[in-house]
């Protein structure tokens, strides 16, 4: 890791945005839900189900759905977004899914559905990280039955540097040498990957330096899901 490297906003190579924060039990009609700050970015997640899958031909009689949602609000950023869905929101809807679907309980949910919409209040990049750790937590909160949560942050590489949880500068801005790498990851607290992505080019090597940070940094941000959870006053 290059010592002199220096971030735009001053941060570490390996060092994530502050502050980071959850909440649960933000939408108090929905069955679970939660919200998960990193940063400028802000995600809520609301959980609603099970229930029965409508059209029935889409049940499953082996195992439950999980559906996901993902949305970013139109005054999320400074350009209006148009509302509603796009390929972008569909991709990170199913990503989502995929996420958390190793951890969901699913086979105890025979042709149900648990719906999860997830909004976008703020977004500074790394909102599909952001969106599956409150996910996660919103899941937790409506008594799904999981074998973990997961938590989630983008590592990659800003020119020859790898780099951890890049912001919208970095994601989309940043032009020097190499441009910039992002790799959205999402791990189980014991360190197993359900999810990862690469937009850009990085070698092998970098790759397993950049998940080696990210896995670290899930760490810490489970630990401030898990405390969430427990603060739960119901
Ligand atoms: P992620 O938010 O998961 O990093 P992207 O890499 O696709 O996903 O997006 C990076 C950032 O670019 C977003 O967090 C948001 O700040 C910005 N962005 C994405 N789509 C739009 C859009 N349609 N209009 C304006 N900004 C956008």
């Amino acid at each position: 890791m290059s010592k002199e490297f220096k971030r735009q906003d001053g941060r570490k190579p390996n060092e994530m945005r502050r502050p980071i924060s959850a909440k649960v039990g933000v939408v108090p009609n929905a069955d679970g839900s939660a919200m998960y700050c990193s940063g400028k970015t802000i995600a809520i997640a609301a959980v609603y189900g099970p229930k029965k899958m409508h059209p029935q031909h889409s049940q499953n009689p082996e195992k439950g759905t999980l559906r996901c949602t993902y949305n970013m609000l139109s005054f999320s950023v400074a350009d209006r977004i148009r509302p509603g869905p796009n390929r972008r929101s569909t991709e990170i809807s199913k990503i989502t899914e995929w996420a958390l679907e190793p951890v969901v309980m699913l086979d105890k949910y025979p042709n149900r559905v648990v719906d999860v919409y997830i909004h976008m209040i703020q977004a500074d990049a790394g909102t599909r990280c952001a969106g599956i750790n409150a996910a996660a937590m919103a899941l937790a909160h409506a008594g799904i039955p999981m074998k973990n949560i997961v938590s989630s942050i983008a590592a990659g590489k800003l020119d020859k540097t790898v780099v951890l949880d890049l912001d919208k500068y970095e994601d989309s801005e940043f032009k020097e040498g190499e441009g910039s790498t992002d790799i959205p990851m999402t791990f189980t607290p014991d360190g197993k990957l359900t999810h990862i992505q690469v937009d850009g080019h990085i070698s092998k090597e970098q790759l397993k330096e950049a998940m080696n940070m990210a896995r670290e940094a899930c760490k810490e941000i489970y630990e401030v899901q898990k405390q969430a959870l427990k603060e739960i006053k119901e």
